[in-house]
């Protein structure tokens, strides 16, 4: 799958000097590696530009270095321009799954909470942060409840096998299938329309009989979900349809993986 952050490798020993004679000026976080080789510049949702150095790297060449590529990092930057405005707290929240629409109410307390009642989550909280990571866990609750079922009811109905099911939040797949016969499902698979995920779980129960992208698996899909290109598109813009509230927590550094 497509990386979704824009990267770029730099072979620092041939780079020509710049004729760039406007000056650009960019925020960076910078990282010394002891295993990079060359210069890399990465522009990531919610953190920006990171730029990695190899050990000995002259620093003072990394100006330079910025001002070469510095109409790549603004389209980046653009790119990703909305995740680096400051996080709010979402008032609605739409889970296309299950086609539901949630509104949510915030209340200032000691005791960090949230209820819900039907469509309504109440949260009480002292800080944003605690707000935002209460509504991260309800959203991993609520797809565990939703796609291990689906998953099951699609097998039964297909006439697939597999041997244990995971809920995940990945950064970069939707879902996975091991050759042990575990499927891997992407908890932000609850901002997707239904077919689209009924049709990626076809495509991780195939994998237990096709464990690659052969003709014959894409055949067996087809048999199964015959708009599958259609669901394949929707899926590779699929990250468009997650909120930054839920994205933001993936990017964290030192997140622990769940
Ligand atoms: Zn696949």
């Amino acid at each position: 799958m497509a990386s979704y952050a824009g990267l770029i490798m730099l072979q620092h020993k041939r780079a020509a000097i710049s004729l760039n004679l406007t000056k650009q000026s960019f925020d960076y976080s910078l990282r010394v590696s002891k295993r990079a080789r060359h210069v890399r510049l990465a522009v990531k949702p919610f953190v920006g530009l990171e730029v990695v150095i190899p050990k000995r790297f002259p620093r003072h060449q990394i100006d330079r270095i910025l001002q070469q590529h510095g109409d790549w990092i603004t389209k980046q930057l653009q790119l990703h321009a909305t995740s680096f405005n400051p996080l709010q707290l979402p008032g609605q929240i739409r889970l296309r799954l299950t086609g539901q629409d949630i509104t949510v109410n915030y209340h200032h307390s000691q005791q960090p909470q949230l209820q819900q009642s039907g469509q309504l989550l109440t949260i009480s909280h002292q800080q944003q942060e605690q707000a935002l990571e209460l509504l991260r866990q309800w959203l991993r609750q609520q797809a565990r409840q939703q796609l291990a079922p689906r998953l099951q009811a699609l097998a039964d109905e297909l006439g697939f096998s597999y041997q244990r099911v995971s809920i995940r939040s990945q950064k970069s797949r939707w879902g996975s299938c091991s050759s042990r016969g575990t499927i891997s499902l992407n908890d932000q698979l609850m901002f997707l329309p239904a077919d689209t995920v009924r049709y990626l779980i076809i495509h991780e129960l195939c994998h237990t009989r096709q464990l690659n992208h052969s003709t014959a698996f894409w055949q067996l899909v087809a048999g199964c979900c015959p708009d599958y290109q259609t669901h394949e598109q929707i899926l590779n813009r699929g990250r468009d349809l997650v909120p930054d509230w839920f994205l933001h927590s993936l990017y964290q550094p030192n997140r622990s993986s769940p």
